[in-house]
């Protein structure tokens, strides 16, 4: 981050617009906005609902975020005006994401946060930025090749999820077990109560190459659904267009290729080239 003095001003500038035009966005109705510091530079923060139990996506490493997500959102608050002492990420479980919109208790969420139109009533995309799809882990040795082979058996996935909803939906023979976040679902498997989790390919790859699990599992590499990855807004946000923008402009620039390589370097796993990266839907 260069920390010129112009540059800071630019940024406070740029941010200090963004909250002006984005009345309907974040602080509507006068919650939580910091809008101190109008014109002296600095004040305003940018709340960001992430993951902190994903590695490779979103993940906490004891105060310092890491994770492609992460990269995303800070790319992205990058080109609104915002510099990363300017970020406070929040936790952003699945089940809880769209209240931290609704409620206004973040301004955006990068959070492996799948585009839905059942979602879409109740809050915002910009996005897609990536595309994953679901896909089940599974310890080494089994020989569980698909959702099909899960008839009668448990099977692990999150509460609020597109992952869980999708198995409730299409594979009702299923006995599926929820927890609230994957690494909890991951645990119990080791615990051997638990014959497979099932959630979005890059999330399942990541979990499996943390060095606590490493060996234990597979991902069974046959996905059967498309999760579009988009950044959460609260409904009626002012800022699609704008987020849209900085996302095309990480991919042009190579920033976006060159995160996605560090964020799953050691996990086993490479992401569809033929969805990859996404061209942003346009904003409604
Ligand atoms: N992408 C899916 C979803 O948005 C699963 C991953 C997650 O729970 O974050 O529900």
């Amino acid at each position: 981050m260069r920390k010129t003095r112009y540059a800071a001003a630019m940024a406070a500038a740029a941010a200090l617009t963004l909250s002006a035009c984005g009345g309907g966005g974040g602080n509507e109705g006068g919650g939580g906005g910091e809008t101190g510091g109008a014109g002296e530079g600095g004040g305003e923060t940018v709340k960001i609902g992430i993951k902190y139990d994903q590695p490779g996506l979103g993940f906490d490493e004891g105060g310092s975020y890491s994770g492609f997500d992460v990269d995303v959102a800070k790319y992205v608050a990058g080109e609104l005006g915002y510099a990363e002492d300017q970020i406070e990420f929040v936790e952003a479980p699945s089940a809880n994401r769209e209240n931290l919109l609704s409620n206004n208790q973040v301004d955006m969420i990068f959070a492996t946060y799948s585009i839905t139109d059942e979602r879409k009533e109740t809050v915002d995309f910009a996005g897609p930025y990536f595309i994953a799809g679901q896909d089940l882990l599974v310890p080494v040795d089994s020989d569980i090749a698909g959702p099909e082979d899960l008839e009668g058996k448990n099977l692990c996935s999150v509460t609020g999820s597109t992952s869980a909803q999708k198995i409730k939906d299409q594979y009702p023979g299923v006995n599926l077990v929820e927890q609230p976040g994957y690494a909890e679902c991951v645990s119990v498997m080791g615990g051997g109560q638990i014959d497979a989790v099932t959630t979005d390919d890059i999330i399942l790859a990541g979990l499996a190459a943390q060095e606590t699990n490493a060996g234990q599992f597979k991902v069974v590499g046959n996905p059967f659904s498309e999760e579009r990855y988009g950044v959460g807004l609260p409904k009626g946000s002012d800022m699609c267009e704008d987020i849209n923008a900085a996302i095309t402009k990480m991919i042009e620039e190579g920033a976006w290729e060159e995160a996605i390589e560090a964020n799953t370097e050691g996990a086993d796993y490479s992401y569809n080239e033929e969805l990859n990266p996404p061209e942003p839907e346009d904003c409604a």
